[in-house]
């Protein structure tokens, strides 16, 4: 069976072949738009809108060319219907109807959350529920439970900015460009990260949540209060104390949901699962406890086809896949 996987939520315009039993990827482009929004510091909706609906044609016919297929061979497709912008989500969902239409074929609407989850599962595909997940996204910040039947069970999320904003808006204060989470990480490599403390936020509260909007202030106090040569020179030494509190954060609840839920396997996904400290310190922990870990590749951490058309197989697989008609949702939670 073949897949065409779309996602359209946010700044990427991404398509995605697979192919199901057994199972393989045989294309994943995407267009970033990061060009587009990064004038303006983060994500125009409108500007977002404009470039999928440009864009999508070319790269859904890059996926069908670079998997050596014919549009006539596609199976299925698989769509993000939410949560996202209004906009970028309806220029995914109509194209993938259209074509469907025209093709005669289903297209199945798929949670933008529950794809991340699924990236994973594209490098290992014997993983299998129930297991404790974390989403640290552009949008999002949560651990979840997943229990067989794609039954999820909120532990804690973010009370305020995802992981993800924090590091583009500490980035952007510290004077880089939107998106900052990968530059951050670059920056950071070999880099002193106890030369300032910056604030972990209800680390000493018995429970899965997370805050980041204290973090943010205090860069804001901290650039304001230095001058801009000094950020400039010192950028690398700040850039690791900023990672280190974000990802402390992120370690430290987890390690609070893994006991709370005695889980023996972890699933991270979503762009900040990119972050290498934070792959070198849930693998240390979860190596000296017997804990399965289990991350995407990482070009499938961020945005892609690929993770779609993954949730989509893994739910046909089980004859759990959503129906055809379901709408666009811009808030669509994965638990509540
Ligand atoms: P959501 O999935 O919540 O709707 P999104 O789709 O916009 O949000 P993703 O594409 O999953 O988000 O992730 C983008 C985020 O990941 C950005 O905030 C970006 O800075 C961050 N990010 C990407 N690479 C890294 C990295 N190596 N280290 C830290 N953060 C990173
Ligand atoms: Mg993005
Ligand atoms: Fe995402």
């Amino acid at each position: 069976m073949i897949w065409l996987g779309i996602e359209s939520s946010c700044d990427e315009t991404a398509c995605a072949i697979l192919r199901d039993d057994p199972l393989e990827i045989l294309s994943n482009p995407l267009y970033s738009q990061i060009q587009e929004h990064a004038l303006y510091g983060g994500v125009v909706p409108e500007v977002a809108a404009r470039a999928h609906l440009e864009k999508i044609t070319t790269i859904c016919q890059e996926a069908i060319s670079e998997a050596k297929i014919s549009l006539s061979d596609i199976d299925a497709i698989a769509f993000t219907r939410g949560p996202g912008l209004m906009g970028p989500l309806l220029v995914g969902a109509s194209f993938a109807r259209g074509l469907a239409r025209d093709l005669g074929i289903p297209a199945y609407g798929i949670n933008h959350l529950e794809g991340h989850l699924s990236a994973a599962w594209l490098t290992e595909p014997d993983l299998e529920p129930p297991y404790l997940t974390l989403t640290v996204s552009g949008g999002h910040t949560e651990l979840v439970l997943e229990e067989p039947g794609f039954r999820y069970t909120l532990l804690g999320r973010t009370r305020d900015d995802a992981a993800g904003e924090a590091f583009d808006k500490s980035g952007i204060l510290i004077g880089l460009k939107y998106p900052a989470g990968a530059a951050i990480g670059k920056l950071a490599a070999g880099k002193n990260r106890k030369f300032h403390h910056f604030p972990r936020a209800l680390q000493s509260e018995d429970n899965g949540e997370f805050s980041f909007s204290g973090l943010k202030t205090a860069v804001r106090r901290y650039v304001e209060s230095n001058t801009p040569e000094f950020i400039q020179e010192n950028l690398g030494d700040i850039a690791a104390s900023l990672e280190d509190a974000i990802v402390d954060s992120l370690v430290a609840k987890t390690i609070w949901a893994l006991k709370k839920t005695g889980m023996k396997t972890l699933i991270v996904g979503g762009g900040v699962s990119a972050n290498h400290l934070l792959r070198e310190r849930l693998g240390k922990y979860c190596e000296s406890h017997g804990i399965r870990l289990a991350f995407p590749t990482l070009y499938n951490s961020t945005d892609n086809g690929a993770m779609i058309a993954a949730a989509a197989i893994r739910r046909a697989r089980v004859g759990m896949l959503p129906e055809t008609s379901t709408e666009v949702k811009p808030w669509l939670p994965l638990a509540l």
